[in-house]
């Protein structure tokens, strides 16, 4: 390779990757196996004479499976790097909304079968048998407030609740789930039959939420301080890219100790008035050093606006980085990188750092206005320096669904006239959600594989 020497291509890294995946997954399922055999070991399904105890076997079932559930779910998404570097945070946050439903209801049904029995057993009916419980134990109370919890937090993740909150409405009602989770607790190790039973399997309950809270703690709030306030994070420069883009150059000391690549994104948390309680994803915009990062950011909202005006010396708090739209995913040796929009940080990052010889690298850049592209100029020269092929595809989008092609010829066509060797690239895919799909879309009617396409949508 002509640049950045050495990197590992082909089939076995491809099979060494989809490994670790399964691996990850299936700790998981292991979990939820192990639970559940626990449950039946311990006499889970014996002395069932009649409905109440029916009922109470199927609650403690229930809830074991659906708190393993939950924690699985927190685990997925206390962005801890080895998860992160396996997964991807796109696939983690994808299957922790996946595990969101089927928790939820367990965790209901829990709590409806649970007083259901509680209610036949002592001749009361269940609004009485349920005053009787909260009124009377304590851990109830707190109990019956985490599932209250839970169910704004669900209630505000249903498509349609989510598009009419904001995005940090939405987040912070999210981060209630962490109090859910806390609040059930005391109720879990006093009246949890099935934790309580042995000092095993207490030890394997506090074995699971200390690994997951510490887990939480260290990688989503220690971590990212430390490493922020140790290097001094701060702004030293920006640069209008285009008409509604910066280019924020960050400083500080041994920045190397983040670990970032080409192509990951950080959250970032910009400490100023009106911004400094809101960290939002960015993609580093450039091969990242030991003195400097950079991220491109579009003026996209009411955050990304105000960021536009942001003044160098403004101090950074810098969470990350995250994501495996990197060169670890590659396995090929041609590649296209495919930037529409402000989806372009991170593809001018990956055509620098991308080990490559001249003709190795299609760039196509989908862009509404090639006089008012951020970043253009700087793909242009790197192309010509490093031997990249560069396309630049402008004007809106046709509205017949097609996002590439204006004439008589399908996107399919089009792509293939553009790129011939497609079929046998890595395929990269930085841009809107609606346009990332319609591309792979288009790769998948050309035969592209899957594991070929690697996609970072630009959506929550
Ligand atoms: C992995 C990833 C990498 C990204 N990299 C870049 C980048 O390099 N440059 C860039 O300009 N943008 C990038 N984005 C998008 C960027 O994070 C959002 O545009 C930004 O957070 C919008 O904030 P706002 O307050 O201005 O938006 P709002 O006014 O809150 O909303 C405007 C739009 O931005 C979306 N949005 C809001 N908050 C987020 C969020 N936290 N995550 C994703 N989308 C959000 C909303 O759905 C809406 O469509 C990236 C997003 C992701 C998920």
């Amino acid at each position: 390779m002509q640049h950045q020497e050495r990197v590992l291509l082909g089939s076995k890294k491809l099979i060494r990757n989809q490994n670790r995946k399964e691996l990850v997954q299936s700790l998981g399922y292991l979990l939820v196996v192990a639970t559940l055999a626990m449950f039946l070991l311990d006499g889970g399904l014996s002395n069932l004479s009649d409905l109440p105890s029916w009922l109470d076997s199927l609650s403690r079932a229930t809830s074991l499976v659906g708190t393993a559930l939950l924690l699985v779910m927190l685990f997925l998404t206390a962005r801890i790097p080895w998860v992160d570097q396996v997964l991807g945070q796109d696939r983690a946050t994808a299957a922790h909304k996946r595990l969101g439903k089927p928790a939820f209801y367990l965790i209901l049904a829990h709590f409806a079968l649970s007083l259901t029995s509680y209610a036949i057993t002592d001749g009361r009916n269940v609004a009485a048998e349920l005053w009787w419980m909260v009124t009377t134990f304590e851990d109830l109370l707190t109990a019956t407030l985490s599932l209250v919890l839970m169910v704004a937090v669900v209630v505000s993740s249903f498509e349609f609740f989510r598009k009419l909150l904001r995005y940090e409405s939405w987040f912070l009602t999210h981060l209630l789930s962490y109090a859910a989770v806390a609040l059930a607790i005391p109720h879990i190790f006093s009246m949890g039959s099935d934790v309580v039973v042995s000092d095993v399997h207490r030890g394997f309950w506090i074995f699971l939420y200390l690994f997951v809270g510490l887990n939480i703690l260290t990688f989503r709030v220690l971590l990212p301080l430390w490493n922020s306030v140790a290097s001094g994070v701060r702004v030293s420069m920006v640069k209008r890219e285009s008409s509604d883009s910066i280019s924020i150059y960050l400083t500080g000391r041994k920045l190397k100790r983040f670990g970032a690549n080409a192509g990951q994104f950080f959250q970032v948390r910009l400490l100023v008035k009106g911004l400094w309680f809101q960290a939002h994803p960015f993609s580093i915009s450039a091969k990242p050093t030991n003195s400097a990062i950079r991220f491109t950011i579009g003026d996209r909202g009411d955050g990304s606006k105000l960021m536009q005006l942001i003044q160098p010396g403004t101090r950074v708090i810098l969470e990350g980085p995250y994501g495996i739209f990197t060169q670890q995913s590659r396995t090929r040796k041609d590649v296209l990188l495919i930037g529409a929009g402000i989806g372009v940080p991170p593809i001018r990052a990956l055509a620098e750092e991308f080990a490559s010889q001249p003709g190795d690298i299609n760039i196509l850049y989908r862009t509404r206005n090639e006089e008012d592209s951020a970043l253009l100029t700087e793909l242009r020269d790197l192309s010509e320096k490093r031997g990249h092929n560069l396309h630049v595809a402008s004007g809106s989008r046709p509205r017949d669904g097609r996002w590439l092609s204006h004439g008589e010829v399908s996107d399919e066509e089009a792509l293939l006239r553009m790129v011939p060797n497609v079929r046998r690239a890595d395929v990269y895919i930085c841009g809107p959600e609606q346009l990332t799909k319609s591309v792979e879309e288009t790769l998948r009617k050309l035969g592209v594989p899957e594991h070929h396409i690697h996609s970072e949508e630009y959506a929550w």
